[in-house]
């Protein structure tokens, strides 16, 4: 359910309407249901992506809305890519994403007994059989699209030799992919999944939770449903890749004793532009040293966007918002930045940071002189109060805040105007520094002791307003800035997924200046640095370097109209 920790504002709305709500309600509407109960099933084979994160806001989601419940059930068929890792790291990301599901994790392993007894009861019911052909030959003898199937020639074994052989199978007879249980339904059907699909197959590997007990596994297709069925499932929602999986699921259902008649429906997977979410792919990256790990903060993993510092209200915002379809698109990365935002414009408390340094020496202020100003810590939040940030004759402003020879509409700082100091003064360029290349080093400012807090004294009006740290208190800290992970829009569909990389997806700056609050916010505090955007403490943080993740920046009207006069 929905963490009780979260407030009612967090799950007061419902996100917009879509198909499996309304069948929801009809079904509940005619009594086919009575409690909705959901389930998230997750392979425990790599971590948990931002995709998973649609799935488990449209389970959780549904069995909240409508008073129900939804499962956590691992699906632990394949011991050969699964590990106790993951397990223990999908709760963890679920947990961190704020949900929870009535205490215990459940496991389609549990159920191995139940579904051994069943797969027998399909023998006996003439339902299924043990096949001698190896993987290759029941491939080959499976068809295509276009061409029919053809029909194993241990398919007409009798129930008898054919319990013989499956228990035989359990008993550790035979070696992997020696034999295999499949259903006996048409091998001339027209849907791939209806040719006798395999059930289970030998396979002699020790399962996370079940060590040595079994050596021989089912499939998905004979798990999910079935598992789904021992659970009560009402609605089995799962992603349109199963469409075609549906009628097998239905077809197993009805010829097994299951307790109840869970229903399967299908939504459209989210796909997220400038990145993919396949596991596989993920793997990819990590294991080619691409990113530094599943936590590298531009991977789509919830680790890695929990690192990254997007807050796990936006992503709940998020999932519930981009909605529920029949059709396959992609979301607009843009979408997950606004809702990050949105989030953090609430939270986040301001400070003052400056990624690239240019000093500027004020020349009219006292030399030793030094004074405490006021400043806001969220214009959003009057109960998050203000704190004093100190001023002194040297400061430190972005060198992009300064231009010799500004196009118009540039109102920031260059020889001779006149800008505000945010919390500060207002300050005029008096003269710049060069150094023997002709790169500005340094700026020489006056200011005005009546504008003190950066009110204008006489009703003049500057245009511009700079942050800016102090020289004497600032602190050096890593910053690490982030771009899209891949330059192209729909990496996944690239021959290519590492051609299709962005080279600047990450840049570190050694030697920001950050004002002295931020140097001991822990590990994973969000904060704006204003004028910037939202950033979130890294663990990488050592007490002598802070380190910043750049979560996302605020939109920039400067660059707006730059990339509008192109
Ligand atoms: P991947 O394609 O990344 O390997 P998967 O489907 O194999 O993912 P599972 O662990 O089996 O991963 O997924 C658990 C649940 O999450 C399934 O119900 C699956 O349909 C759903 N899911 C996975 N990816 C997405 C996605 N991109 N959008 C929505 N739901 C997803
Ligand atoms: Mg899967």
């Amino acid at each position: 359910m929905i963490n009780p920790n979260l407030s009612s504002d967090d799950i007061k709305r419902d996100g917009p309407d879509h198909f499996i709500r309304e069948i929801i309600k009809d079904d509940l509407a005619s009594g086919r249901v009575g409690e909705v109960v959901t389930r998230f099933p997750p392979e425990p084979n790599g971590y948990l992506h931002i995709g998973h994160a649609k799935s488990i806001s449209l389970n959780f989601g549904m069995a909240a809305e409508f008073g129900g419940h939804c499962n956590l059930r691992f699906d632990d068929t394949n011991p050969v890519k699964e590990e106790h890792e993951y397990i223990d790291a999908i709760q963890e990301d679920l947990n961190w994403l704020g949900f929870e599901w009535g205490g215990k994790a459940l496991y389609a392993s549990d159920y191995f007994e139940q579904l051994y007894t069943w797969a027998e009861n399909l023998i006996e019911s003439g339902d299924a059989y043990v096949d001698d052909l190896d993987s290759d030959q029941i491939r080959e003898y499976r068809g295509t699209l276009t061409e029919p199937g053809r029909n194993s020639p241990y398919r007409d074994r009798s129930v008898d030799e054919n319990l013989d052989l499956f228990r035989r199978m359990r008993a550790a007879e035979f070696p992997n992919g020696a034999r295999t249980l499949r259903a006996k339904i048409d091998m001339g059907s027209g849907n791939i999944n209806m040719r006798d699909p395999v059930l289970y197959r030998v396979l002699h590997a020790p399962h996370p939770r079940t060590g040595d007990a079994w050596c021989i596994y089912p499939t998905y297709d004979f798990a999910h449903g079935q598992s789904d069925a021992i659970e009560g499932v009402t609605h089995s929602l799962c992603t349109l890749e199963f469409a075609d999986h549906r009628p097998l699921y239905e077809w197993l259902i009805e010829h097994l004793p299951t307790p109840c008649l869970p229903k399967q429906y299908e939504f459209a997977r989210l796909n997220l532009t400038y990145t993919v979410l396949s596991k596989r792919k993920l793997m990819q990256l990590v294991q080619e040293g691409v990113v530094s790990g599943w936590d590298d903060p531009r991977m789509p993993t919830l680790r890695g966007l929990r690192r990254r510092g997007i807050p796990a209200a936006a992503l709940r915002d998020f999932a519930r918002d981009i909605g529920v379809a029949r059709a396959d698109s992609a979301v607009d990365y843009g979408f997950l930045e606004f809702c990050t935002r949105e989030v953090l414009n609430q939270s986040a408390l301001r400070r003052m940071a400056v990624l690239n340094p240019l000093k500027v020496v004020i020349d009219n202020y006292p030399e030793d002189g030094s004074e405490l100003l006021e400043a806001i810590n969220n214009p959003e939040d009057e109960s998050a109060g203000t704190r004093q940030i100190e001023f002194s004759r040297e400061i430190y402003i972005e060198r992009d805040d300064y231009m010799e020879n500004p196009p118009k509409k540039f109102f920031r700082l260059s020889p001779g105007r006149e800008v505000r100091l945010r919390y500060a003064y207002f300050v005029t360029c008096t003269d710049v520094v060069k150094d023997a290349n002709g790169e500005v080093v340094e700026l020489r400012c006056t200011y005005d002791p009546a504008s003190r807090g950066g009110q204008s004294p006489d009703g003049r009006k500057v245009r511009g307003t700079l942050h800016w740290v102090d020289a004497k208190r600032a602190v050096n800290a890593q910053v690490r800035r982030f771009e899209h992970l891949f330059a192209s829009e729909n990496p996944g569909s690239e021959d290519d997924l590492l051609a299709a990389l962005n080279p600047n997806s990450k840049t570190v700056i050694e030697e920001a200046k950050i004002e002295p609050a931020l140097a001991t916010d822990p590990v994973g505090t969000q904060v704006q640095f204003e004028r910037l955007g939202y950033f979130c403490v890294d663990p990488d943080t050592t007490t002598d370097l802070p380190v910043f993740n750049e979560i996302v920046p605020l939109r920039d009207t400067w660059k707006k109209i730059k990339n509008s006069q192109r």
